[in-house]
């Protein structure tokens, strides 16, 4: 990690804000942006004086190494209000640690920690009137670098771009999530960049997820690129199955993303007394005990959603649908966790970090 002596952040205020404009109860995610954005360069070999200034748009080159050879990673985290207005984010450490580790697989600089720490809290404080309080209100915060070289070879840039922007947010109770089990099309690859969040990640999977939606399915839950024969994560979340009262997620390789909220349900399963099992999950396994009756949840971990339950999935033509169960996992954990980002339950690891 690049360690480097804090400079001050050149900062230039809105003139106005647009938050009288927004309607918080109807916000469309991701779609709505605060007053402020925080910029950094690399340039020279460096990452020069960071900025925060306001929201707008910006000129690029046509010729931009990011539009050709998208070389372009982000992060996806969240600030939280309490009753009481202080504001919080939920292991931020964890967000830097792995905005750099994808850096590193695409040949980016990693980013210094005290700019990103300094970044977010300078914004958020000039922000944070868009923190709305009470659970399932946040402010989405979207760090990520883009490579700004002007220049068409293939190699990697010279200059880079890091941001932040910040949404709104509201969890709205989006329905359950049916699934497909791919069969065809995959996510990522041994020695691949899966692990990573790159933007290509995502790009690539939008094609055979609009097939998937044709279908009836609104996500699909990514196997092993060489067999398709063990279930690995969704496009945007890591899984979760529950057969009779044991969890069993799949353990982080370099074709699955390290998730933050897994790591959470994980530790407070144990902190629960709920057994969890980090192990290969098989199809043909998760068939049986769906026949069988003794698969009792599926559900995805990320931090959009913190925990999305899943209804239904097809593999091989056939449908298999999952009841509705009093007490799920599923609730248990978005409940906890949220309670803990919203400064609601005792936090018993030291994920919440304040900002002041
Ligand atoms: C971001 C992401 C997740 C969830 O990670 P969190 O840290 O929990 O938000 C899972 N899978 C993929 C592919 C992701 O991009």
């Amino acid at each position: 990690m690049i360690e480097s002596p804090i400079n001050e952040i050149d900062i230039v205020k809105a003139k106005t804000s647009k938050i009288e404009k927004v309607d918080f109860n109807n916000l469309a995610f991701g779609k709505t942006f605060t007053d402020h954005m925080f910029v950094c360069d690399f340039e020279d070999g460096k990452w020069q004086t960071p900025k925060i200034i306001p929201y707008q748009a910006m000129t690029i080159e046509p010729s931009a190494r990011v539009f050709h050879y998208g070389q372009a990673v982000f992060e996806g985290m969240k600030a939280y209000k309490d009753e009481n207005d202080r504001v919080f984010l939920f292991r931020p450490e964890d967000n830097h640690r792995r905005i750099n580790k994808s850096a590193a697989r695409m040949a980016i600089p990693e980013f210094p920690k005290d700019y990103f720490f300094k970044g977010l809290s300078e914004l958020l404080n000039l922000d944070k009137d868009w923190i709305k309080p009470g659970i399932g209100n946040s402010l989405y915060l979207r760090p990520f670098v883009i490579a700004t070289e002007p220049a068409i070879s293939a190699a990697p840039s010279e200059t880079y771009r890091f941001m932040i922007i910040c949404s709104p947010a509201k969890a709205y109770y989006k329905g359950k999530v049916r699934v497909l089990f791919a069969e065809k099309f995959s996510r990522s690859a041994d020695g691949g960049v899966g692990f990573a969040k790159a933007a290509g990640n995502y790009g690539a999977q939008f094609y055979p997820t609009s097939l998937a939606q044709k279908k009836g399915f609104q996500q699909i839950i990514w196997t092993d690129a060489s067999t398709h024969e063990y279930l690995e994560e969704a496009g945007t979340m890591n899984i979760f199955f529950r057969i009779g009262n044991t969890l069993i997620t799949a353990p982080n390789n370099d074709r699955i993303l390290d998730g933050i909220t897994r790591k959470s349900v994980i530790q407070l399963a144990k902190d629960l007394g709920i057994e969890c099992e980090v192990r290969r999950v098989s199809v043909k396994e998760i068939r049986a005990a769906a026949q069988d009756g003794s698969l009792k949840e599926i559900f995805g971990a990320g931090t959009a959603a913190v925990i999305s339950p899943i209804s239904a999935f097809e593999h091989a033509g056939d449908v298999f649908e999952i009841d509705d169960i009093e007490e799920s996992y599923a609730s248990l954990f978005k409940q906890g966790i949220l309670n803990i980002q919203h400064n609601e339950a005792e936090d018993l690891h030291g994920w919440r970090f304040e900002i002041k």
